[in-house]
């Protein structure tokens, strides 16, 4: 029998060490971070994010500057308002909250955020310095992977990490991050012949797709770690791509849905607000 791998334990414990270090800045009156994000439109979704970064925030005594903008806004607009905030010193960091209308092209965007700011890595030139080993922020969803897999105490280097999944936020990001530690990484997707095969050698298996309840015990190798990434919102309930109870029976280590990977990530993005680049 596994143990749960749980999201929220960890991320209070981090929050904790982020209250600590916000605390000694402001006793040593040493700037206290500001993040600025950005809401377009009503997305629900959207907007519960950033009402809860906004909480967080306050919780963490960190600073917070919202732009709220209409959902028919310009493009220009927009751009100018990333532009002004890049150029503002009182902030340390920007999140554009997506998905964005559709008049509006996220990839161009995203792009005039400064890397210096990008504390979710939405811009192209983010990710390509994480590939390529410079320095730049970490996506939030993948660092809050690698730290939930770090927490086990299971060295990752030598292993063998599948990941299910190739998206630009989650997938590749999270499969550079392994191959930093040292870890043999598979990359699948829907196109991938022998899936269960693969995953049955998996020793790490990370799961993305957005398909409930597809992992069953028989993708899962005895004692791995299994993550699982996938939410979809079932009759209200939020449900994982991960048979979360019988393949808990297999593996050493599983995170629920909900409180596991979706729980550490407004946590991840304050700690690389805090960290600033690394
Ligand atoms: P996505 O863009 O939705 O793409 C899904 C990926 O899964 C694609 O690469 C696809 O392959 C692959 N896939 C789909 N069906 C498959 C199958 N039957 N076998 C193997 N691979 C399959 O991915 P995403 O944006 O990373 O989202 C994935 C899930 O994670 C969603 O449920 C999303 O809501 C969730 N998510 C959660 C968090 C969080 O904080 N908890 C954050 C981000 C995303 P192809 O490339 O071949 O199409």
């Amino acid at each position: 029998m596994g143990i749960k791998l749980d999201g929220k334990e960890l991320s209070k414990k981090i929050q904790e060490e982020i209250k600590q270090i916000i605390k000694f800045k402001n006793t040593n009156g040493e700037k206290v971070p500001c993040l600025a994000n950005i809401l377009v439109g009503r997305d629900d979704a959207s907007a519960y994010y950033m009402n809860s970064q906004n909480k967080l925030c306050n919780k963490l005594g960190i600073k917070v500057k919202s732009v709220y903008l209409e959902k028919d806004v310009e493009e220009e607009k927009l751009i100018k308002v990333i532009e002004d905030l890049n150029k503002d010193n009182k902030v340390d960091g920007i999140i554009l909250q997506l998905p964005l209308p559709k008049h509006l092209d996220e990839a161009k965007i995203t792009s005039f955020i400064s890397h210096e700011k990008d504390i979710d890595a939405l811009s192209t030139l983010s990710l390509g310095k994480l590939y390529k080993g410079e320095k730049c922020f970490i996506p939030c969803t993948p660092k809050g992977i690698i730290e939930l897999i770090k927490s086990t105490g299971v060295k990752i280097e030598g292993k063998h990490a599948v990941i299910i999944g190739r998206s630009n936020i989650v997938g590749k990001p999270v499969s550079q991050l392994l191959l930093n530690e040292n870890a043999t990484v598979t990359i699948c997707h829907s196109k991938t012949n022998n899936l269960k095969e693969i995953c049955c050698n998996a020793d790490i298996l990370i799961v993305a797709i957005g398909k409930p309840r597809f992992i069953t015990k028989e993708y899962i190798k005895p004692g791995a770690i299994v993550i699982d990434v996938g939410t979809t919102v079932i009759e209200g309930t939020l449900v994982g791509d991960v048979c979360f109870d019988e393949v808990l029976e297999k593996a050493s280590f599983v995170t629920p849905v909900p409180g596991g990977v979706g729980a550490m990530t407004t946590t991840m993005l304050m700690k690389n607000l805090c960290e600033g680049l690394s």
